[in-house]
């Protein structure tokens, strides 16, 4: 099992570096096939196997010698160690499934907001519809909807909170509330709060970090925060809360 999560990441993770690469650039997903972004050679299947193919090449196009970015290894090897953490605390369940499919969703936006500042509707789309289907499922096997409601009724109440502090509707931009209220589809009201939690301490530890280093940027792409706090929100949930109650209580 593991090793073929580790299969399907790498090969998932591939697919997800076209999505990162293409979107911004509004190209489709599927055609042209894989070129070299440097020297435009088709690629063919030996030199686009997910991670061995950046190790035999080097970290080089076969064809023009180009440097390939490291960000494509990463983004692959990310991609299947998430995938395997997911398995290892959900096992095969529908929750590895919904999850595995949240990060990807939020790992994509994520790169993309960071190298773009732009939360793309394509991906978002996509994110919804997964969603609003594993909601589904989730109410045909007992959930509640009141609990459904109630996660996306969070990050609305945080929103509103945030502008009425602000007084600024763009201090937080729609894009991150968009991501916000699409993760709130998949997760529990309990590992929302965490994950909202989570977003804003480290999204806020780095924006004071730029400040701190004199870094002027009107703002910081505030998606990576998202994908990152989700992530331990699912891991770490009850460590989390056990952590908070114990130091405020
Ligand atoms: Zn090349």
């Amino acid at each position: 099992m593991i090793i073929l999560l580790l299969v399907l990441g790498l090969i998932m993770g591939s697919f997800f570096n076209v999505c990162i690469y293409r979107i911004p650039r509004e190209g489709s997903i599927c055609y042209p096939p894989s070129h070299c972004s440097n020297c435009s050679s088709t690629l063919r299947i030996r030199d686009i196997i997910p991670l061995l193919s950046y190790m035999y090449l080097r970290g080089r196009c076969r064809y023009c010698d180009e440097k390939i970015s490291l960000t494509y290894p990463i983004i692959e090897v990310t991609t299947a160690l998430v995938y395997m953490i997911l398995y290892y605390k959900f096992s095969l369940s529908i929750e590895f499934f919904k999850y595995s499919f949240l990060w990807s969703i939020l790992m994509v936006s994520a790169i993309i907001d960071y190298r773009t500042q732009y939360v793309y509707e394509s991906i978002s789309k996509v994110g919804f519809i997964g969603g609003i289907f594993f909601s589904l499922i989730n109410l045909i096997y007992g959930g509640r909807i009141d609990h459904i409601l109630l996660s996306l009724i969070i990050p609305l109440v945080f929103l509103g909170g945030i502008i009425l502090l602000t007084r600024k509707i763009e201090a937080l931009g729609l894009g991150d509330l968009e991501l916000f209220i699409i993760a709130a589809l998949y997760l529990s009201p309990t590992t929302m709060v965490v994950a909202l939690f989570l977003s804003v301490v480290l999204g806020g530890i780095i924006a004071m970090a730029y400040l701190l280093k004199g870094y002027k940027r009107k703002s910081i792409a505030f998606v990576p925060y998202i994908a990152l706090g989700t992530f331990l929100a699912l891991i770490f949930e009850e460590k989390i809360i056990r952590w908070y109650f114990t130091i405020t209580l």
